[in-house]
This record gives C-alpha cells, structure tokens and sequence, in this order.
C-alpha cells in the first residue's frame, strides 16, 4: 500500500477550473487576453530607480519584520490622514496575499463564520477553508450591492469577520458612503472585525472610493502596491490598523517572523518612493478604456458599470457560463468563468486592463458570438 503522505488539507483547495482555462489559453495564438488581473503598464522608471539604488547600496539583507521604520511611518503618516486615526499600527507585508494569510491565521479557529459577499476574490475562500473556518457567502447578484438586512440575517454566534472589497475583484464595484455606513452598523451591532481589501483603491472612477475604516476602527486595512504601480511581482503591501487593535497587529508581526520574516528590503525602499508617484494619469487612461467596454458590451449583454478596479463581470447569455467561456476561448478571446469568484457559473470576468486596440477587437467578437 503507498503511504499517503499528504495533509489532509491539501483537499480542501481546489485550483482545476482556472487551469483548465489556462490549458485551453496555452492552445490560443496571440488571443484578447481578458484574463490578465495586472495593469499594463511597467512599473514607473523613478520607482525602479529606487529599487536599483536600494540593491546597489547594499539593502539586501533581512529588515524588521514588521518592515523598515521609515516605511512604515509614512504609511501610518498616510492612514492616519486617510482615515482621521490618531497613531495607526501598520506592518509591511508580502503583498496582499501574504497579509490576508496573517489576518486569517491570527484570527480564524475552526468553526468560525467569515461572511463574504459573492462574488467575491479567490484566495479568501481557500485561505479560511484551510484554516477550518466557514465561508458564508453573502449574495449580491444582479447589481453586487448589498444592504443591512441582508448582512444581518447572515450573522449567527460564529461570525468573526467580514470581509469587504471595494473596489472590488471580479466585478469592479465600488461601495458607496451609504451601504458602508449600513455595514459599519452592523458590524458594530454584532461585535464583528472588518476585513476591508482596498488593494484597488486608487482605481476609483467614481471621485472617492470610501472606506469602512473611516467610521469603523475594528477594520483590519489591506493596501497593496501590486496594482497601483504595476509591480505584482515585487510583493509589497501593508496591513493598517487603528490603535485599538494593535494586539492583533503584534499577532501578526509574530507569525510574519515565523513565515514570510519580511517583505523584500529593496522593495520597501522602492515603495516609500512609490508613496510619492502621482498614478493619476494611469487611472485617467483606466477610465477610458471602462467606458470602451462597458458602452461596447451593453447592448448585448446584461452588465453594471464598474466604478472602480478593471473588471467588468458580465451576465453570459444562456444558463451556463463556463459554456460560453469555452465559446469564447475558441474565438480566441480569454475570460474567466465567474464560476470562479462565485457560488454560481451565470457570468465571466474581464480584466480590461490590455490595450484600447484589444479591448475594441475583443467587444466586436464577444457580441458575434
Ligand atoms: N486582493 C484582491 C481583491 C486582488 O484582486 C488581489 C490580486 N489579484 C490581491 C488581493 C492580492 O494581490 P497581491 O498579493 O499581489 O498584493
């Protein structure tokens, strides 16, 4: 008999949807590549400057872990302006990624409830699945906006946490001051933690994309570097708390200690200059490309306009999307199944973070289809 070496937990994540779309994208010959969840821009020459500069003069080595200390005092210099809070706690983490593993690792036992509005982003089901906690999916489907009622009759004696995503993966969604303020009551109602994953906050299209943390000081804040300044490879981001929770904050340097030890030195020197760029002009082009493609799908499919991030999450004609999806790949046009980000396969992603050329050539062939 072979010995079964794995953990059991390794059946708890399920990773064979996506790749069976990214076999059938290794087929395509320069496809739309709608699939792409970076932008498509390099990252700014003066913040590769200070990653160079940061390697050549030697800060390669191990920093604190929480992160280097002039990081991360103008990270709590811009929280504190942000959300009006007097002396915030942050840590640098590796990437977004690397944060929620802490956040959940820190807070979720087994058995504890996490609600999560679907759709909703990828890792947060398997993270909190592997840790033993339960995933309550709130629906939100067909606008992706909730309200309190609806929260409210997903909280039992379990839940520990809600997670919010604004603007949001996959659907582009951006929460209002409105529906925030309904959650924060709950939330404040029933004792919960906020989760608020605001990795795309400065692809806002709509003015200002508010955050919980504002009127809420239980938020747990995750900010990234990964999309506002193109470098997802260089795992940068950092976990934002106010003062009141920096018990939980010391929980996590600690566990950081005893896994990622440190978010990458020269990179932190790279993103204290990233704290400087202007990526206005980047966004600007942004929103016109969200207006390509959501004045080039309306007509044909049922859409709602995203306000901020660079997806758009479409209704798939017919009852199955991955159907239409596979349709679409044959055309050579690659979208995700919303299977993916969801309870239920009715939509496909598209991250319209490509070229304005892409955008209007993959529009013309998803409406013949
Ligand atoms: N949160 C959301 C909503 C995302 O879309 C992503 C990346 N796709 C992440 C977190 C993780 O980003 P990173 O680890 O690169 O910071």
């Amino acid at each position: 008999m072979t010995k079964n070496y794995l953990a059991d937990r390794t059946s708890l994540i399920d990773a064979s949807g996506i790749r069976k779309i990214f076999d059938l994208a290794a087929t395509m010959k320069d496809p739309v590549n709608f699939s792409i969840g970076l932008p498509d821009f390099d990252v700014p020459q003066v913040i590769k400057d200070a990653a160079i500069n940061a390697i050549q003069s030697g800060s390669n080595r191990y920093s604190l872990t929480a992160g280097l200390p002039e990081l991360r005092q103008a990270l709590a210099r811009v929280t504190a302006r942000e959300f009006g809070w007097d002396d915030p706690q942050v840590m640098v983490a590796s990437g977004v990624s690397g944060a929620l593993l802490l956040v959940f690792m820190a807070l979720i036992n087994p058995g504890d409830e996490v609600i999560i509005p679907d759709p909703y982003f990828v890792i947060y089901k398997h993270i909190i699945h592997l840790l033993g906690g339960k995933c309550v999916y709130m629906d939100t489907y067909p606008d992706f906006k909730f309200s309190a009622e609806k929260l409210e009759s997903l909280i039992t004696d379990k839940t520990k946490l809600l997670i919010l995503n604004s603007p949001a993966n996959p659907t582009g969604v951006v929460y209002g001051e409105k529906e925030l303020k309904e959650a924060v009551e709950v939330a404040r109602k029933h004792d919960l933690l906020v989760l608020s994953d605001e990795i795309y906050d400065k692809f806002c299209y709509c003015g200002k994309c508010p955050s919980p943390a504002s009127t809420y000081e239980k938020t747990i804040v995750l900010k990234g570097f990964s999309k506002s300044y193109a470098m997802t490879g260089w795992r940068m981001a950092y976990i934002a708390v106010h003062k009141g929770l920096s018990w939980l904050l010391e929980e996590m340097i600690k566990l950081q200690q005893y896994t990622f030890v440190c978010a990458p030195t020269p990179f932190q020197k790279a993103a204290l200059a990233a704290l400087d760029y202007d990526v206005s002009d980047y966004v600007k082009a942004y929103a016109v490309k969200r207006d390509l493609i959501y004045t080039g799908l309306k007509k044909k499919f049922e859409v709602v306009k995203p306000e901020g991030a660079f997806y758009i999450f479409v209704k798939a004609p017919g009852e199955n999307a991955t159907k239409f999806v596979e349709k679409a790949i044959k055309n050579n046009v690659l979208i995700i199944p919303g299977g993916v980000f969801s309870q239920q396969d009715t939509h496909f992603r598209i991250s319209y973070a490509t070229t304005n050329e892409k955008i209007c050539q993959g529009i013309e062939i998803l409406n013949s289809l």
